[in-house]
């Protein structure tokens, strides 16, 4: 009772707890049929969480082929739940009967919710809601599944701004616990209330957070990741670095994460990014240079490891280490040996730092609300608590001192939050802060 692990494990039971707490005085609506829009990966694995559930799904996409292909999906999925003995010949024929396919956004008239997981482009996303909002009933909530992009501006191609909210599921959506649900500024408490309560309903533990680019949980992993490739150009492997991460109890390294994710997402946002990137900010070309080798991850075969055909098993790979020499050269970096300690403070206090940022700026409610999100949605280890409860734990004096002197050897990426600094300075901590 009086170790950390058991500390981290109270610690999480109560901030999954607050994080699920609706809006005070608000009372959930009832949702029966349910709309989905995109039957991609995830618009797929949303109508299955959803079908699970017992909810009536209508998924729509743009071409009876589009449509074949998602229902397939989901259908391969439920067989092969079937063929584990996890779901029987019944349980999937009645999954399968809940979800209809369509390829007009007409049958949304009777929708109570309608979740748009179309592909990540504003453009898209606008002309969709601007249709929604044409098609479905008055008190329908209209959701979006998107990643980053600003829920306020989508949420104004309607006239019904307070129906608008985020709800960013995690791959695969049927079998991942977190929901981050986005508060536009114009979102009815009421359409909070419901989506925490529907969260619950389909076996997903829900974090209510803010507008940003990339809310919470993505927000903070572009600088986790940025940290992983430094530290490859500065010498380190990618065996290296995920082993270490992995070690301290990561489910899976940042670079394996990225490599099953895919290469190519990431490239073309840095691609529109670059006109606006300063140029006194370090930045390290290793990821786009795999990419213009025609490297997108496991789906090509190679990405920071190589696969063999069939196989997710990452295999070292000579190629990305030339492009991590020449990247290092290109940019004045000597390589050097890098400990497996110096790989864990880099990653899980850029990690630590960002959260204190998004603190501040109120795009979370909680530092606990955080910690739930990196154990439930990146797999963090339950163990250390979260990320927080983890700085509380080093200690926040010695997490600003190492992000202090990490400032000075790395420069403004590693400007230390304002917060941080201050909880370090008053001796207090992270994770119980509201
Ligand atoms: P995807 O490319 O696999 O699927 C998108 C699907 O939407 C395609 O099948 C496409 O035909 C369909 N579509 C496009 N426009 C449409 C329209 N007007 N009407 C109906 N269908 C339409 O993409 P994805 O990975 O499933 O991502 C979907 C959304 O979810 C994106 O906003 C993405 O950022 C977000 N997201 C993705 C992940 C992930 O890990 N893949 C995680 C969280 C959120």
């Amino acid at each position: 009772m009086t170790d950390t692990q058991s500390e981290a494990a109270r610690h999480l039971a109560t901030a999954r707890s607050d994080a699920a707490k609706g809006p005070p005085g608000q009372t959930a609506r009832s949702i029966r049929k349910v709309g989905v829009i995109g039957a991609g990966t995830m618009g797929a694995g949303i109508a299955m969480a959803m079908s699970n559930a017992g909810l009536s799904v209508t998924l729509v996409e743009t071409t009876e082929q589009a449509l074949t292909r998602g229902i397939g999906m989901i259908r391969a999925s439920y067989d092969a739940s079937s063929a584990k003995g996890r779901l029987t010949a019944a349980d999937v024929d009645e999954r399968m009967a809940r979800i209809v396919g369509r390829t007009d956004m007409e049958s949304f008239h009777d929708a109570d919710l309608i979740v748009e997981a179309a592909f990540e482009d504003m453009n898209v996303k606008l002309e969709i809601f601007r249709r929604l909002d044409a098609i479905a009933p008055a008190g329908a909530i209209l959701a979006t599944n998107t990643s980053r992009l600003d829920v306020n501006e989508i949420a104004r191609a309607t006239s019904r701004p307070q129906s608008v909210v985020g709800m960013h599921f995690f791959s695969p959506a049927q079998v991942m616990k977190l929901l981050e649900v986005v508060r536009g500024t114009a979102t009815d408490p009421a359409v909070l209330a419901t989506v925490l309560a529907l969260a619950k309903q389909i076996g997903k533990q829900p974090v209510l957070v803010g507008v940003c680019d990339g809310f919470v949980g993505n927000r903070m992993v572009s600088h986790y990741t940025r940290e992983a490739q430094f530290l490859v150009e500065e010498g380190a492997s990618p065996g290296q670095v995920d082993g270490a991460l992995e070690r301290f109890g990561m489910a899976m390294g940042p670079l394996r994460m990225q490599d099953m994710a895919g290469l190519d997402i990431s490239w073309a946002a840095r691609k529109r990014a670059a006109p606006s990137r300063p140029e006194n900010v370090r930045y390290c070309k290793i990821a786009d240079t795999i990419c213009e080798s025609g490297m997108f991850g496991q789906k090509s075969g190679a990405g920071f490891y190589r696969y063999e055909p069939g196989s997710r098993k990452p295999l070292a790979d000579p190629r990305v280490e030339s492009i991590a020499v020449a990247c290092a050269a290109e940019a004045g970096i000597r390589r050097r040996a890098i400990s497996d300690e110096e790989i864990v403070e880099r990653t899980i206090f850029a990690l630590v730092n960002e959260a204190a940022n998004i603190l501040a700026d109120g795009i979370a409610q909680r530092g606990s609300d955080i910690d739930v999100i990196y154990v439930d949605g990146y797999g963090f280890p339950a163990a250390r608590g979260g990320p927080l409860f983890y700085a509380d734990e080093v200690g926040l004096a010695k997490v600003a001192e190492r992000i202090e002197a990490f400032r000075a050897e790395q420069g403004i990426l590693w400007t230390p939050a304002p917060l941080l600094l201050e909880l370090a300075r008053s001796g207090k901590c992270l994770s119980n802060y509201v």
